[in-house]
């Protein structure tokens, strides 16, 4: 997909509504031509329509177009809809746009889509208009990519990301790190300049100084990338243990009254039942590797080491079902030695079937000669948060286990933090962050300014990827491949 050179000059149009019947379905035209392709089929518009102005009236078919039913000297109607025009330079994409509401049939929007590109323009290519925005200084690409994730954001906290990177709150951070680094670069190259005379443009200390501020803030934004991944993903928690401790009871009060949307994906290896809910604004998927119930014999080879492997390495974090009225067995000590203690909760089930105590101590002895022990790092912080007595049958168990998660691997004092979400953007960050250790190691061996200047440069071109400030098919294709068409 490359969309450079004279295509972009076009005027492009397409349904910018999702497809089917609907209310209302709104084309978006952008473009040079659009007032003038526009204005052939909504003679209501006058001749120097007011930007941000809503016109209403009948969209017919054009008099040069030769469609059924138009007979000479009578234009018959498509529809009625309303058109806000947009000025260039005054719209999202920068270009003068018309956005047409009309009624939210298919053949309506077809029809006049048809009507669009008979009179000369072009069906869009997907993202074409958030492309344009870009392409226009209107977004930069960390904004462009928030358009998409704004879109697809599935939580409030995912939204409220989106928005704010929307918003320019990353790029402004991107922005302050660009300056610094310009700042020293261009001491470093008046220092080779004038390396010949003896002159100290800049002593190394005050470059370090920056540099530390440089490497701090790039520190700070890829440590983000796990909760803003988070965030803007959700979690993938995935339900192990052994078959009738409980793992659908809890997966159904986990998804509380969202029960309806668990689904069985046939067809796979091994059926797995899924579903989504949101709790404090994060969307959580659970996952129940429930085909295997059915499996009875060879059981620990089944369901252990491989497919817990499987279903670790694809979530985020893993909650192993036990028992506690039954205790936990060795087949189960050898599931949970193939899985990562960081990633895992134990949930002990059934708690009511023992009268609601606690036994802590027993869990503790089961666990205490196995390897999966030897890898916790802090032992009793994991005894302390990471295992729970539940049952099933009390819905309390959502919010105190999903509290704890959320708590632990989402601080959500995060509001006013900049995060990153994105896995471009990460890249970048990590690689700039690691160009900018080397600067500075350049610098404490008082090395000359020409190899910080090879270094540090590196480092920029990161950030002006990640803003877009630089950019090739590539880097285009990577952020546009994901949007549809009329976004
Ligand atoms: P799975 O095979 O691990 O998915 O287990 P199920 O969710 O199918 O549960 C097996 C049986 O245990 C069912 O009869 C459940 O009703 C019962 N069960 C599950 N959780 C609890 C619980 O917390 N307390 C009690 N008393 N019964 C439970």
């Amino acid at each position: 997909m490359t969309f450079r050179g004279d295509r972009d000059k076009d005027t492009v149009c397409a349904v910018s509504t999702p497809h089917g019947v609907g209310g209302i379905s709104v084309i978006r035209v952008s473009g040079p031509l659009t007032l003038s392709i526009v204005s052939k089929i909504c003679a209501f518009l006058p001749a120097h329509p007011e930007s941000h102005r809503v016109y209403f009236g009948n969209l017919t078919y054009a008099q040069s177009t030769n469609t059924p039913g138009n007979l000479e000297g009578r234009q018959d109607v498509i529809d009625e809809v309303l058109v806000t025009y947009f000025k260039q330079g005054k719209s999202f994409t920068g270009e003068e746009v018309i956005e047409i509401s009309c009624h939210g049939s298919p053949l309506i929007c077809q029809t006049i889509l048809g009507q669009l590109v008979q009179l000369g323009a072009r069906p869009a290519d997907r993202g074409e208009f958030t492309y344009r925005a870009f392409m226009n200084g209107k977004l930069d690409l960390v904004q462009a990519e928030s358009v998409l994730s704004l879109i697809e954001s599935q939580s409030q906290q995912a939204a409220k990301l989106a928005l704010r990177q929307l918003k320019g709150q990353l790029s402004h951070k991107l922005e302050e790190i660009e300056d610094d680094m310009t700042w020293i670069l261009a001491h470093a190259e008046a220092s080779i300049d004038f390396s010949t005379e003896g002159i100290t443009v800049v002593e190394d200390d005050v470059v370090q100084v920056r540099l530390r501020k440089i490497e701090a803030s790039l520190k700070e934004l890829v440590a983000t990338f796990k909760v803003g991944r988070l965030l803007k993903d959700g979690f993938r928690i995935v339900l192990t243990g052994l078959p009738n401790v409980g793992k659908s009871s809890l997966l159904n009060t986990f998804l509380e009254d969202e029960r309806a949307i668990v689904t069985d994906i046939p067809g796979t290896t091994r059926d797995v039942i899924h579903g989504d809910t949101s709790f404090q604004g994060v969307k959580f998927t659970f996952v129940d590797t429930a085909g295997l119930r059915d499996e009875a014999t060879d059981l620990v080879e089944r369901i252990g080491i491989q497919k817990s492997y499987e279903a670790q390495n694809e979530s985020d974090v893993v909650f192993f079902v036990f028992d506690i009225e039954k205790g936990m067995g060795p087949e189960e000590i050898q599931i949970l030695e193939s899985l990562d203690p960081q990633k895992t909760f134990i949930l002990a089930n059934k708690n009511d079937r023992i009268g609601g105590s606690k036994p802590l101590e027993t869990v503790e002895k089961a666990l205490k000669n196995s390897k999966f022990f030897q890898k916790i790092q802090d032992p009793q912080a994991f005894f302390t948060r990471r295992v729970f007595f539940v049952s099933a049958l009390d819905k309390k168990v959502r919010s105190d286990v999903l509290n704890e998660l959320v708590k632990e691997f989402a601080d959500l004092q995060v509001e006013n933090t900049v995060l990153i979400s994105n896995a471009r953007h990460y890249e970048n960050l990590t690689r700039a962050l690691e160009n900018t250790q080397r600067s500075q190691a350049l610098v404490d061996q008082g090395m000359g300014a020409e190899f910080l200047a090879l270094e540090l440069k590196e480092s920029l071109i990161a950030i002006h990827e990640t803003l877009g400030k630089r950019f090739d098919d590539q880097i285009m294709d990577r952020v546009f491949k994901e949007f549809c068409i009329g976004k």
